[in-house]
């Protein structure tokens, strides 16, 4: 049989087709009128796209001390480098006890006249409360950015001023390394597309090369390419215990800044009609496998709130302790069946970070989180047999864990 390896999140799969043809229609437009996007404009990666949204309200601010951006403490290492980047001050807020989202008591005395913007995050997909974000900063004139990286088609930027969503590989839809801003108030996207065009520079190498990176994309995102593209250095990556490589998570300090060429916007614009249809089998997929892994005793699966619709690139799911935890990923972290960590640590535990975090803040809950949390890919090419074999596994780590954990007792 040919080696397969399950992606760890359910990339909406490239075709070759994707990669000439005719269009009907620009990403920009498509994106618009299929996902009712207000005017998107198309970027070299969601970092990039977060850059120009703090450029455009930093350059606009006329108080200079309105310096600092609050961020979630588990989050994307890159959205803490982006604000750097842009000269601001990280403030990073601690989540909700077992949540991704902001813990709201402990946002509310962050904010201040020096809240420049606040970023909630749909991590995962699963959409985060802006509502409240967005009440809690209009009042102290702080604007919000919604993190919608790995939400691309979940109901959300109904409430942010701006949102950001991701175009890179794993990441639904894909350009290899993309991003897409959009903004609901007209006289800001006008203002984001001025920015764009004063800071984003060309660079013909750079973009020659995601053209062939998204060739590469093209050719090996199917179950055997990825065996060798994914699982195998991952699995070295593994012995050798470098968990950031494993992960993905070892930023370089620089991010690169340039325009996406017209060809890679059509390979996008050519897939992107399949989005919908992908976006509806992986939410049934998800539902489904949401509630088997529901009737796992002491699990908890992270779900939308009522009324809300998010996407399912993978599951997100909490042991009662990080050495369940730590127990199932020794025995499924280098099966090719997709489950693995989201992002390594809370914000303030990466060494890369050190410059842009100096201040150690207590953020136990996000530390609780980063220790507990595991994802399952919703790619659909994860068969019933290998999940109800993860659940299993789950199940009998689970049952292994202490007696009556406390939630914050692995801290
Ligand atoms: C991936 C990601 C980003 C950054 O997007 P890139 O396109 O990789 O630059 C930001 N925030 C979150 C939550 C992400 O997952």
């Amino acid at each position: 049989m040919m080696p397969r390896e399950i992606p760890p999140t359910a990339g909406l799969p490239p075709y070759w087709r994707d990669l000439w043809g005719i269009n009907h229609a620009h990403l920009a437009d498509q994106l618009s009128a299929q996902l009712a996007l207000p005017a998107p404009q198309i970027e070299c990666s969601g970092t990039a796209a977060l850059m120009v949204a703090l450029s455009t309200l930093s350059a606009a601010r006329q108080n200079r001390r309105r310096d600092e951006v609050i961020i979630p403490a588990y989050t994307c290492p890159l959205v803490a480098m982006a604000v750097a980047h842009c000269g601001l001050r990280v403030r990073l807020c601690d989540l909700a006890p077992d949540h991704f989202d902001f813990d709201p008591e402990i946002l509310a005395p962050l904010m201040s006249e020096r809240t420049l913007a606040v970023i909630p995050t749909h991590l995962g997909g699963r959409v985060a409360d802006v509502h409240r974000v967005a009440v809690e900063a209009a009042a102290h004139g702080a604007l919000v950015i919604e993190d919608a990286a790995q939400a691309l088609g979940a109901q959300v930027g109904e409430y942010g001023d701006m949102t950001f969503f991701s175009l890179a590989a794993g990441k639904g839809l894909s350009l290899y390394e993309g991003g897409i801003l959009t903004a609901r108030d007209s006289a800001l996207r006008q203002a984001l597309r001025q920015t764009s065009q004063s800071i984003i520079p060309q660079n013909w190498h750079r973009e020659l090369r995601r053209c062939l990176e998204l060739i590469a994309y093209t050719a090996c995102y199917r179950p055997h390419g990825l065996h060798y593209a994914y699982g195998i250095p991952r699995k070295r990556a593994l012995r050798a215990k470098d968990f950031l490589a494993a992960i993905g998570d070892n930023f370089p300090p620089e991010i690169p800044l340039h325009r996406v060429s017209r060809w890679r916007k059509n390979v996008g614009a050519r897939a992107l009609p399949r989005l919908p249809d992908f976006l509806k089998r992986t939410r049934e997929q998800a539902q489904f496998r949401c509630e088997r892994l529901r009737q796992i005793p002491r699990l908890r699966v992270l779900a939308d709130a009522d009324g809300r619709q998010g996407v399912w690139p993978f599951l997100m799911l909490l042991m009662p302790d990080a050495k369940s935890r730590d127990a199932l990923l020794a025995q499924l972290w280098s099966s090719p069946h997709g489950v693995t960590r989201l992002f390594l640590h809370a914000l303030p535990d990466y060494a890369l970070l050190n410059k842009i975090i100096p201040v150690k803040d207590s953020v136990p809950h996000a530390r609780n989180f980063a220790a507990r949390l595991l994802t399952i890919s919703n790619s659909l090419w994860l068969e019933d047999t290998a999940f109800e074999h993860i659940c299993q596994t789950l199940e009998a780590a689970v049952q292994s864990a202490g007696a009556f954990p406390s939630p914050l007792a692995d801290i």
